[in-house]
């Protein structure tokens, strides 16, 4: 099986703080991780692999330090990796950014599957993944915990939904998005950390990709962050007076007014 894994780079800290004049994540001095919903994403390629062979590429778009992020994932099993990394490619919402990753798939040849985590820890959207199968116009299945079976051209798959698990076939080639259900990602072992070292991490431009350069980045973007902000918290204490009777009467006479009861 020819196996994509998407990986994005995120902060690895709550304590992130936002430039107010392009309401902008100030990155300089975070310590970043690989998002951790893609960590299972990464180890199902490398399982998947192991079961029927094939080879798992990781591909991140992101600025050149994701580099060491890529060689983590060499580490933990990964054959090969795509860096998209390119001024053009800054201030992508998940429009662009699932353009341009799928610019990058499709140069992957006979791929059968994409794998993407359920969602990332800093955009939050979970948008990436169905974009991007739309973009490479392939079926997509959301909230993947587990992989039946795989057959030639043909996965069967169970997804979690609210109230229980539903049974999916799916025709191959496919984009997917798994939860933390799906399995436990392995430590990266000493040969792996070895390969990871020597390994060369391609480096794709937008003249690479020959996209288009109105649909990639802040161009192709179809959202702008107008403003972030920390929602205002306002709170009205009042305290009742009397004696308890009073107290519990005066309170039901205010949630009726108020409709709560
Ligand atoms: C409020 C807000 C503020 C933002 N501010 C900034 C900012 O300041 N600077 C900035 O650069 N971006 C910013 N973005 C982020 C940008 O829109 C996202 O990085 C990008 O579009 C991916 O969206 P997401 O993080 O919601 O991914 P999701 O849709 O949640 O990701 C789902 C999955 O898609 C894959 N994936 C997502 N992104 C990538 C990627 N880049 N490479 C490989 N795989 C990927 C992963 O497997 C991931 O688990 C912001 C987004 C929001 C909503």
């Amino acid at each position: 099986m020819n196996i994509v894994v998407c990986l994005k780079q995120v902060p690895g800290t709550t304590q992130v703080k936002i430039n107010p004049q392009t309401n902008t994540l100030i990155r300089q001095d975070i310590k970043n991780i690989v998002n951790p919903f893609d960590t299972y994403a990464l180890e199902e390629g490398v399982r998947l692999k192991e079961r029927y062979g094939g080879k798992v590429t990781a591909i991140s778009m992101g600025p050149p330090q994701a580099e060491g992020m890529l060689r983590e994932a060499i580490a933990a099993g990964a054959d090969q990796t795509i860096l998209l990394s390119d001024r053009a490619f800054a201030g992508a919402d998940t429009l662009a950014t699932a353009y341009t990753l799928a610019q990058a798939i499709k140069k992957i040849e006979g791929y059968d599957l994409v794998i993407c985590g359920r969602q990332t820890i800093d955009g939050d959207t979970g948008q990436v993944g169905p974009e991007l199968a739309e973009e490479l116009g392939l079926p997509f299945i959301a909230y993947v915990n587990k992989i039946e079976e795989t057959t030639t051209g043909q996965m069967r798959i169970q997804r979690m939904i609210e109230e229980g698990h539903e049974l999916i076939e799916t025709p191959l080639p496919a984009v997917i998005s798994v939860v933390k259900e799906i399995n436990v990602p392995r430590l990266p072992s000493l040969r792996g950390i070895i390969k990871a070292k020597d390994a060369i991490i391609p480096v794709w431009t937008a003249h690479n990709l020959g996209v288009d350069p109105s649909m990639v980045g802040l161009d192709g973007s179809a959202t702008r962050v107008v403003k972030i902000f920390f929602p205002e918290r306002v709170r009205h204490g009042e305290k009742l007076q009397g004696d308890l009777e009073d107290q519990v009467a005066s309170l039901i006479e205010k949630l009726r007014k108020s409709r709560v009861i």
